[in-house]
């Protein structure tokens, strides 16, 4: 963050409390918000013991559930009791944002949070903040980034002596698995407090590497503090099972056995939202939350998983850290996250308030192996991506993003992630309009990027093995958490030597493999030319679209999914059986007027698999195949375009209409199916259904045997 400046440099460090004082009103706060017989913990002692009466800069390593919260509610109101400003609480986590606004009320403490929600509300917080009447400020990482809150808010705290608490301060790590670009600003700010600034930070899953990191970063006289990273209600194991319907059909028999409410987590929107579906079918009460599910609706789901309404959320990762339901009874992993540390993460969500929770993982070795790339890709840009972005950018004239995607083959939320990656790097600022360029002499880390990528892989290696290693589940995860106490939990199927059943009515199987077959894919028609390019550009008109198009599969689902996979390659031939599925789509398929010609998309790559599926689909259909689209010019391949601009530019002009080629009269009057072997960006589609409009044709509807 630009250079933060000092209002008052006379700033001096109001009195500390004692050992004996910190001890004694810990006790008594830790009962205030616990119940009368609560005693605090040793480390919660020593962690409040270092920040508020020795001002030493601290981490706190500690599991969920083990009451991090106490420690700076209790150092707050010790300090404040003294003359000291307020605490600045910087967390990732709204929803528990919400919870602990409540519970600080419960000290006395008045909590105020400060987020892109509320800013009719800062005029109101920003008086309070300067009379002093605020005594927690909990606000987002991503807060410290906006220009506005700076200018605004940052100041008048700086003003006073105020503490600084950071909350998954594993996220400072750019060695942690979620490490977050506007963490980075945090360090700027560590750097610029006074030596004398009570500073606390907090994670509850730090590997060895990370917490070096992050302790090195509070600076050079932080104390670390460990806790054991045990959880005795946890039981863990894993049930091997040869594919997705055998998974489903695992998961539907057995989810009544499992005790409570809990989560089902799954490694992509799509497989949620499959999965939920399944899992209603077959009679359960259960809902899919991922990144596509919208706030309003996030809150009605954690409510009802809350209230136990809910057997289960089918959940991606967006399901996120802040979630908190003590008696969460259970965690089933259809598909394994990348790393040890995510997994733990995500298991250590249940059974926070009960004796026991049942913890149970059917990996997919190889469709999430496919995954862990994408999602490695993204966090981690190549250096060519770089320099790219950077060669567009002047220091006198900002470059808006429209204007980068237009140039730098990068879809939007990865182009973002990076612009704000260089920015927090200082390579490049972010000014009104786009980006401007910052520092010439701004290099690549490449030693760094190089063992970032090894580490990733060997975390997913682990991950790989996890299943079949033999030993304790969760000494193996404490270990990978570098956890010097980690030892066999004398719970888990291997501690125990239990094996789950893995016996299954083949009927049932049947069924979930039809389920995961049947889910016929909709293709969403594009209504808007993407910015940036000189021509198509604007509203596509509406006679002009495609319509709403239909795919058999999906890229990673676990119905046809594997089996046109290998079409896709070339390892297996289009066999009858595909054809007939897809015209059980078409059959399938509520349109308003039947099709009466299909349409292939030329292909330089797979035209032969295209034409036999045209030709399978007219003599199953009885309908005639006019090829009217021919390409004129050959460009690169439409799958290594990576954002909107990219793409129609790699397709428009690249096609014709051969007016020999199209049906006569009535038939060219109605809708047309426009047949291709896969859309991702629904470009091409778009592209050729613009125009066969233009050339006279009906409506078009798309069909792909797979769909992104
Ligand atoms: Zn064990």
């Amino acid at each position: 963050m630009g250079v933060v400046r000092f209002a008052s440099v006379a700033l001096t460090a109001p009195p500390r409390p004692t050992t004996a004082e910190v001890e004694a009103e810990l006790t008594e706060h830790v009962r205030a918000l616990a119940g009368p017989d609560a005693v605090p913990r040793p480390e919660q002692v020593a962690a409040v013991q270092a920040v508020v009466a020795d001002g030493r800069r601290t981490l706190l390593v500690a599991r969920t559930g083990f009451g991090k919260s106490a420690v700076y509610f209790s150092a707050t109101r010790m300090l404040r009791d003294r003359g000291w400003g307020p605490t600045v609480v910087v967390s990732p986590l709204l929803a528990l944002m919400r919870d602990q606004v409540a519970a600080a009320q419960r000290l006395g403490l008045v909590a105020e949070t400060i987020n892109s929600s509320n800013t009719d509300e800062w005029d109101r917080i920003e008086a309070a903040i300067t009379s002093d009447a605020v005594d927690l400020l909990l606000i987002s990482p991503e807060r410290l980034a906006n220009q506005g809150f700076r200018e605004r808010v940052f100041h008048l705290l700086l003003e006073q002596p105020m503490a600084l608490v950071c909350d998954e301060a594993h996220c400072i790590s750019d060695w942690g698995h979620d490490f977050r670009p506007d963490y980075l600003r945090l360090r700027h700010l560590l750097d610029e407090l006074p030596s004398w600034t009570p500073v606390l930070a907090t994670t509850a899953t730090a590997n060895q590497r990370v917490t070096d990191d992050v302790a090195s970063q509070l600076g050079s006289d932080a104390l670390v503090l460990r806790t054991t990273l045990d959880r005795e209600a946890l039981h863990l194991s894993v049930v091997d099972l040869p594919d997705d319907a055998h998974r489903l059909a695992w998961v539907s028999e057995h989810l009544d056995e499992l005790p409570g409410s809990g989560i089902v987590y799954c490694l992509t929107q799509e497989q949620a939202g499959q999965t939920a579906e399944w899992l209603r079918l077959r009679g359960h009460a259960c809902e899919a939350y991922t990144g596509g599910t919208e706030p309003e609706q996030r809150l009605v789901l954690e409510e009802q998983l809350r209230a136990n309404e809910l057997k289960a959320l089918v959940a991606t990762s967006a399901l996120g850290m802040g979630f908190d339901k003590g008696d969460l009874a259970f965690c089933v992993h259809l598909g394994l996250p990348p790393t040890p540390v995510a997994y733990y993460q995500q298991i250590g969500r249940a059974g926070r308030a009960l004796q026991r929770a049942e913890v149970v993982a059917l990996p997919r070795p190889t469709e999430d192996a496919a995954v862990w790339r994408w999602f490695e890709q993204v966090s981690l840009p190549p250096e060519s991506t770089c320099d790219e972005v950077l060669l567009q950018l002047s220091s006198s004239r900002p470059t808006s993003v429209p204007t980068l995607e237009s140039v730098v083959n990068l879809g939007r939320s990865r182009l973002q992630t990076l612009l704000k990656i260089l920015e927090v790097d200082g390579a490049i600022r972010a000014v009104k309009g786009g980006y401007l360029l910052a520092d010439e002499g701004w290099t690549y880390d490449r030693d760094k990027a190089e063992r970032l990528r090894r580490l990733r892989r060997e975390e997913s290696e682990q991950m790989l093995a996890f299943a079949d290693r033999p030993g304790c589940r969760l000494r193996f995860l404490r270990e990978a958490l570098d956890d010097a106490e980690a030892e066999d939990c004398g719970r888990c199927d291997r501690c125990l030597g239990t094996v789950r059943t893995t016996d299954l009515d083949p009927e049932l199987v049947a069924e979930a493999g039809r389920h995961l077959r049947a889910g016929d894919v909709g293709i969403e028609p594009r209504r808007q030319w993407p910015t940036g390019l000189d021509e198509p550009k604007g509203r596509i008109k509406p006679d002009a679209q495609a319509r709403w198009g239909r795919a058999l599969c999906r890229v990673g689902d676990g119905g046809w999914g594997p089996m046109i996979d290998e079409v896709l390659t070339g390892d297996r031939l289009l066999h009858e059986d595909m054809v007939r599925a897809v015209a059980g789509v078409l059959k399938r398929w509520d349109w308003e007027q039947r099709p009466g010609w299909i349409c292939p998309v030329p292909s330089r790559r797979r035209q032969g698999l295209i034409d036999r599926l045209c030709s399978g689909l007219g003599q199953l259909g009885k309908l005639p195949v006019h090829p009217a689209l021919v390409r004129i010019e050959d460009g690169g391949f439409q799958a290594d375009q990576a954002n909107s601009a990219h793409q129609v530019a790699n397709v428009w002009g690249r096609f014709t209409v051969d007016p020999d080629q199209l049906p006569e009269g009535g038939l060219l009057d109605g809708p047309v199916l426009l047949v291709d072997d896969e859309c991702d960006s629904r470009w091409t589609l778009t592209v050729a259904a613009h125009l066969l409009r233009e050339a006279g044709s009906g409506p078009v509807l798309p069909l792909v045997l797979r769909s992104r």
